[in-house]
C-alpha cells in the first residue's frame, strides 16, 4: 500500500510511512510464498484489519491544494517518479497497489501493473510502445486475440509485424531481426512461451543475444516482452533470461480459481512508467474487488501450482502408456528428452529456462474428431471448458473450439488436428483424475 501523505506546518509534504517491511530475517531473504501474506500492507493504516479492506471509491481526498498539485505533477509526468499518493481510481487504488507490489516479487521485478484482463494488459503495452511505421517482431503462434490485435487492429494504424516460429534457432531469429531492422524502426520484440497449442518453447536467451547483436549500433534496442501465462511465475521467470517485460493473463494460474479476469505486466521501473502512463490515459486498470481476490489467490499460488504440476506429471506419465493415446505433448517430458535435433533443442531450452512442465498439455488420441468427442463427453471430473490454470481440471477441443476459425492449412502447420484434446490439470486427487481419464478412454 502506498504511503499516505500529509502536509506539515511549512506546507511541505511528509509521508506517513507504513511499518518498515520485513523481507529478511537473520540474513535470510524471505521467499515469495511468505511475503504473499503481508507484503505491501500495514494493518495499522486500516483500523487493524488483518486483511486489506476493498477500497470502493472513485477518488481520493488531498490533504491540501499543494499536495493535490504535487500529485498531478507526478501523474502527468511533469515530475519523474509517478504519483506519490492516490489520486483517482482510474490511475490506481490501495488494493491494486498491494497487488502490484506482490506480483513483482515472484519474478524479482522492479515494478508491476495490474490490468482488467490479460488482453487489456497486452493492448496497453502495445499502445505505449508503437507508432505508425514501426515493426513488432514476434514469435508464433501467439494467443489468438494477440495475433488479431497485432495484425488486424494495429495493422489498421500502419504498424507492421514480422514473426519467427516459437522454436526458432539463433540463426533463424537473427535473420528475422536483421530483416526487421533493415525495414525501419523495431518498436518491440514480443514472445509467447510455450506457444499454444504447439507447446514450443522460445529460447529467450537466444532472442536477447540476437537483439543485442543486431541492434548493437542502433541508438536504442527494442525491448523484449514475453507472455508468461502458461508457466509463470513458478516454472519460468523470463526476466532472469533476458526479457525486459513480462505479461500475464492473471485469469489463469495466478487467479487460479476460474472466477475472475485480470492481467499483469512486470518489468523495470522505466518500462513500467511508460506503460503506466498509457494505462492512466485509457483506464485499463483492474477493479478493487478483482485486485482483492487476486491477493487471496497469490497466498496459495505456490501451493496450487505445485500440486497441479505434480498431478500433471503423474497423469501424463500414465496417459502416454494407454493404447488409445497416440502422443502426449507435455513439457515435463523434455526433462528426460534426447539432445538430438529439434526435440533436443527444445529440451535444452527447457533445462536452461524452466523449472517445471506446468499442468497444461496436449493429448493426441488415436482417431479423429469422433474419438476426441467421445472422450470429452465421457469425462466426469474434468469439465468441458476453455481456459486453464484453475483449481479444477478442464478439457477442450482446440480444432472445434478455440481455433475453429483458423484456416485448415495453418491448423495443420500448428498441429491442431481433430484428434487433439487440450487439458489443464487442477489440484484434485491425481488418482481420481486418472480414474476419470481411464473411464473416458474406455468409452472411445
Ligand atoms: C488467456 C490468455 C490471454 C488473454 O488473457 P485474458 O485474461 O483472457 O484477457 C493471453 N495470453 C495467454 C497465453 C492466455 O492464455
Amino acid at each position: 500500500m502506498p504511503d499516505q501523505t500529509e502536509a506539515d506546518m511549512t506546507g511541505v509534504e511528509q509521508r506517513i510511512s507504513p511499518k518498515p517491511e520485513v523481507d529478511a530475517i537473520g540474513g535470510r531473504t524471505l521467499k515469495p510464498a511468505t511475503l504473499m501474506m503481508g507484503h505491501g500492507y500495514d494493518p495499522a493504516l486500516s483500523e487493524g484489519s488483518l486483511k486489506p479492506p476493498v477500497f470502493l471509491t472513485s477518488t481520493f481526498v488531498f490533504p491540501n491544494a499543494a499536495a493535490g498539485k504535487r500529485h498531478f505533477e507526478g501523474v502527468t509526468g511533469k515530475r519523474p517518479g509517478g504519483a506519490e499518493g492516490l489520486v483517482y481510481s482510474r490511475f490506481n487504488g490501495p488494493n491494486q497497489e498491494i497487488l502490484e507490489d506482490r506480483l513483482g516479487i515472484w519474478e524479482g521485478a522492479e515494478d508491476a501493473l495490474a490490468f482488467s484482463s490479460g488482453m487489456s494488459a497486452i493492448a496497453t503495452l502495445f499502445l505505449s510502445m508503437v507508432k505508425p511505421g514501426d515493426t513488432i517482431v514476434h514469435s508464433g503462434p501467439l494467443y489468438a486475440a494477440t495475433e488479431t490485435l497485432i495484425a488486424r487492429v494495429l495493422g489498421k494504424f500502419g504498424i507492421n509485424w514480422l514473426d519467427f516460429p516459437a522454436g526458432a534457432t539463433r540463426e533463424e531469429i537473427d535473420a528475422v531481426l536483421h530483416k526487421a531492422a533493415a525495414s525501419g524502426n523495431v518498436a518491440l520484440i514480443y514472445l509467447e512461451s510455450p506457444a499454444n497449442p504447439t507447446n514450443a518453447l522460445v529460447d529467450v536467451e537466444a532472442v536477447a543475444a540476437s537483439r543485442d547483436a543486431v541492434f548493437a549500433n542502433h541508438d536504442a534496442k527494442p525491448p523484449i516482452a514475453i507472455d508468461n501465462t502458461f508457466l509463470g511465475p513458478l516454472w519460468s521467470q523470463p526476466l532472469k533470461h533476458g526479457a525486459d517485460i513480462v505479461v500475464y493473463s492473471l485469469t489463469k494460474y495466478a487467479g487460479g480459481h476460474s472466477d475472475l479476469v485480470a492481467g499483469g505486466v512486470l518489468g523495470s521501473k522505466e518500462q513500467i512508467n511508460t506503460i503506466r502512463a498509457m494505462r492512466n490515459t485509457i483506464g485499463t486498470i483492474c477493479d478493487p474487488n478483482t485486485a482483492w481476490m487476486l491477493l487471496r489467490s497469490l497466498e496459495t499460488l505456490e501451493l496450487r501450482m505445485s500440486r497441479a504440476g505434480e498431478n500433471a506429471a503423474k497423469v501424463c506419465a500414465w496417459l502416454r502408456d494407454q493404447p488409445q493415446v497416440e502422443r502426449v505433448g507435455y513439457l515435463g517430458f523434455l526433462a528426460e528428452g534426447s539432445t538430438e535435433g529439434p526435440e533436443g533443442r527444445q529440451a535444452d531450452i527447457y533445462r536452461r529456462n524452466c523449472t517445471g512442465g506446468g499442468s497444461t498439455f496436449s493429448l493426441y488420441l488415436k482417431g479423429g474428431e469422433a474419438e476426441a468427442f467421445r472422450f470429452l463427453d465421457a469425462l466426469k471430473i474434468a469439465k468441458l471448458a476453455v481456459s486453464l490454470g484453475g483449481t479444477e481440471t478442464l478439457a477442450s477441443h482446440p480444432a472445434g473450439m478455440t481455433h475453429l476459425s483458423v484456416a485448415d492449412e495453418r491448423k495443420q502447420a500448428l498441429g491442431i488436428t481433430d484428434n487433439l484434446v487440450r487439458i489443464s490439470i487442477g489440484v484434485e486427487d491425481a488418482d481420481d483424475l486418472i480414474a476419470d481419464f481411464a473411464n473416458a478412454l474406455a468409452a472411445i
